[in-house]
């Protein structure tokens, strides 16, 4: 059997797994090829961030990570689906369709950046940018058997990304493989006047291509499936075959994360949203000819999912004046707690290693039974680093069922590099698998 060609696949990802919302009319020569999550900006294509309020919206710039990759030769072949403003974790919150599992077309692909994840998997070489808040490049990474790395808070710029939660968003890469993640990480990575947050920080060297020893929080292994379980305890045997201590600890503050996570996280979202309004961003159907404040909330009501209202009404009452000290200033002091845990766990250990889901990828009739709670729980192991902006991978550790058990490597803010060596090492030992489809 031939190989398809990489814009015929493109094009497969798009129609048969709605891995994009939008792909470029015509494919170049390009020394490589990338896509964009849809809450990044990119001249020439929509930028609707999973949202029906953004629809016709297009910028006429590149977000930083765009444009440096095509300044290093790639070509932007389209924008990826995603979950409405990132908000969700299995990708059925977006206002343009639901990403479908390469491994299992009635399993979810996990979210916020679903898309990104299904295309990564999909196509061999291909480069997905993707955003992480509380675990959206990781979550997808699990699910569609892919690598994934969510860079420290500040390594990449945000310039040009559509906000959910500025003091937490992060823009990564997903793909195949470590060494193409690596290899356009150094592209994306660095400094850029444009985007204050962004550090110039140097890329820390790192002490080899494995770890002496890791920590596995005994915490992180409470409440999963039996079936990622087992997988992760293979992962673990092998990753001891390589000659690297492994050692369980306790870090007693990861089960407030969760619920801090969702109080920062909804009380900046809510602020990010308000300029939606039909005024100046917004699409708006009729002429403001009403009171403002029935205008405003008519858009508001008619274009954003129930999951961004959702988020809206949690986020502006957290951020109440009588609720700030006991919601969003406890959240911070926990985030600070959670810094210094894991700084105690990196005196001695160089990573924190932890499955990356609790589960294998759910069928989309589970995920309808489903409460928000139980959704937000789902994300227990994933928000911790994002957090604290600590860096993290997420690797295939192993297949249970048919499908992919995600594993989550954390180090210390800037240590990337040591991630991504460690990565690249464990892809040697541990072939993966990936489904047979295609045109
Ligand atoms: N599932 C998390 C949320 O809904 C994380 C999503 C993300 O990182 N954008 O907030």
């Amino acid at each position: 059997m031939s190989v398809p060609a990489p814009h015929e696949l493109i094009r497969f990802a798009k129609e048969r797994y709605h891995a994009f919302t939008e792909i470029a009319e015509t494919f170049v020569d390009a020394e490589f090829h990338f896509s964009a999550k849809d809450n990044l900006c990119a001249n020439g294509f929509q930028a609707r961030a999973g949202s029906a309020i953004l629809e016709g919206y297009v910028p006429p710039f590149d977000a930083t990570p765009v444009h440096r990759l095509k300044t290093a030769g790639g070509q932007l072949v389209g924008k990826t689906t995603m979950d409405e403003f990132g908000f969700g974790t299995f990708c059925v919150n977006s206002a343009h369709g639901i990403p479908l599992n390469p491994f299992d077309i009635q399993r979810s692909c996990g979210g916020s950046s679903g898309g990104a994840g299904a295309a990564a998997c999909l196509i061999p070489g291909h480069i997905a940018l993707g955003v992480s808040t509380g675990g959206s490049i990781s979550g997808p990474v699990s699910f569609c058997g892919v690598v994934g790395l969510s860079p420290t808070y500040g390594r990449v710029s945000r310039y040009g990304l559509i906000d959910y939660g500025n003091s937490l968003d992060k823009v990564g890469l997903l793909s195949r493989s470590a060494t193409l993640v690596r290899e356009h990480f150094q592209t994306i990575a660095g400094p850029d006047p444009k985007d204050p947050t962004s550090c110039a920080q140097p890329q820390l060297p790192t002490k080899g291509r494995m770890p002496d020893s890791l920590a596995v929080p005994k915490e992180a292994l409470a409440n999963l499936d039996p079936a990622v379980s087992k997988g992760f305890q293979e992962a673990v045997g092998r990753i001891q075959e390589m000659g690297v201590k492994v050692e369980e600890i306790s870090m007693p503050s990861l089960r407030y994360a969760m619920p801090a996570y969702y109080i920062l996280a909804t009380s900046e979202a809510s602020t990010n949203l308000a300029r939606y309004c039909g005024m100046r961003f917004g699409r708006r159907e009729e002429e403001l000819n009403q009171h403002f404040n029935d205008f405003f909330s008519g858009v508001r009501s008619q274009s954003f999912g129930d999951e961004a209202k959702r988020r809206i009404l949690l986020g502006t009452f957290c951020r109440m004046v009588g609720f700030r000290s006991r919601y969003y200033l406890k959240s911070l002091a926990v985030r600070q707690m959670l810094i210094e845990e894991y700084r105690k766990v990196f005196e001695d250990h160089q990573m924190v290693l932890t499955p990356t889901m609790p589960f294998l990828p759910p069928r989309f009739e589970d995920i309808r039974k489903m409460t928000p709670l139980e959704i937000y729980g789902a994300d227990f192991l994933t928000i911790p680093p994002n957090l604290t902006g600590m860096p993290h991978v997420s690797l295939p550790c192993a297949y249970q069922q048919g499908l992919p058990v995600g594993m989550q490597l954390v180090s210390d803010h800037w240590r990337e590099m040591d991630l991504l060596e460690m990565s690249s090492e464990w892809e040697g030992h541990f072939p993966y698998r990936f489904p047979e489809v295609g045109p």
